[in-house]
């Protein structure tokens, strides 16, 4: 089978490499298509380092093609469309038996992805899944729509950490795809949604997808005009889904006495910030993050994308083969793009 490389710095290859047998409670997925998350591009720009040639991807969508001999055929019937969760966990440690998997301390070192070699993963034509990490898909779902189901997972991990309220105001920071996706499940957690984003190409899509009020912070002061909007309380639940840390001080600034500052993004590179202790004290707000999905947002997130409550093909912005993975892999980098997909 056929899988695409990062081979040195903005380059790609393709190799030939066995396909993958199920183990006996794996399934094995043919794979159709393969988003280019953040992880990967920072792969590809060698910001971060792995050790090359590296197969990456772990937005992915396919269709079952063969089940190990303990899977139940009934449950993961051949020829389903699915996704995969490609982190594994180990399902003994606290945060796995509490209901955190998302923070599994062994969860990235049993994942493919950390090998590091010429090992299946998303960007690939199979790849073997153990079968409780494999979520069915509606079998007319569109892979524009299906390679979302991680992503939108992750948010949806986020949104859970920030306990939305009906009625709450919420602010999301950062109108790339991330904060879209924040907006879409924000709007249907029954928030007003306040979005700061200075693009305006951005601007006029989180307004499709139900932006209640976009600010540019490039020509106004954010934190003064949330709070001008909320009769000077703040917002209810903020979220940072930007890369800037400067941009979590300004979060923090935002929240409401009671409310949440969810940090989704990982920070690059990770400046500390100043807080003053004495706002939490006196405003009980609670700052904490969000990081990969767990495995009930990761349903969730298959059930609403299968049952097209939202629709995220809009967000998929390009396409390409396997072997246009270098241009995928640029386009993906550009901010013109919010998803791009691979398809094999
Ligand atoms: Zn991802
Ligand atoms: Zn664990």
């Amino acid at each position: 089978m056929k899988v695409v490389a990062i081979v040195e710095e903005r380059k790609t290859g393709i190799f030939d490499i066995p396909k993958p047998v199920p183990g006996p409670n794996q399934v094995l997925i043919r794979i159709h298509a393969c988003a280019l998350c953040t992880f990967e591009q920072r792969v590809f720009t060698q910001m971060t380092k792995k050790t090359l040639p590296y197969v990456g991807g772990h937005e992915l969508a396919g269709v079952i093609e063969e089940v190990g001999a303990d899977v139940d055929p009934k449950l993961f019937p051949i020829g389903s469309k699915a996704a995969a969760r490609v982190l594994k966990n180990c399902g003994v440690c606290y945060y796995c038996r509490h209901g955190q998997e998302n923070l599994c301390k062994g969860a990235y070192a049993k994942s493919a992805a950390a090998a590091g070699t010429l090992t299946p993963n998303g960007l690939g034509e199979y790849i073997a899944v153990d079968a409780n990490q494999t979520f069915l898909l509606s079998d007319d779902i569109a892979y524009e729509q299906a390679v979302f189901v991680e992503p939108f997972a992750c948010v949806l991990n986020s949104i859970e950490r920030g306990k939305i309220e009906l009625g709450d105001d919420v602010v999301v920071i950062g109108g790339g795809v991330m904060g879209i996706l924040h907006v879409i499940a924000a709007k249907m957690s029954g928030a007003r949604v306040i979005l700061s984003e200075p693009d305006p190409a951005r601007e006029k899509v989180a307004k499709s997808y139900g932006a209640d009020i976009v600010l540019n912070p490039k020509e106004v002061d954010v934190v003064a005009e949330v709070k001008k909007l909320t009769g000077g309380e703040g917002a209810n639940v903020v979220f940072n889904t930007t890369p800037i840390t400067a941009l979590t001080s300004q979060a923090i600034e935002m929240t409401a006495m009671m409310g949440r500052m969810v940090q989704y993004s990982s920070m690059h590179p990770d400046n500390p910030i100043e807080v003053s202790p004495n706002y939490i004290h006196n405003s009980e707000i609670i700052i904490t993050g969000s990081k990969s999905p767990s495995i009930k947002a990761f349903d969730t997130s298959a059930r609403i994308l299968s049952k097209k409550i939202v629709d995220l093909a809009p967000l998929l912005t390009e396409s390409y083969s396997m072997e246009e993975a270098d241009k995928a892999f640029e386009r993906a980098l550009s901010p013109e793009t919010y998803r791009v997909m691979i398809r094999f």
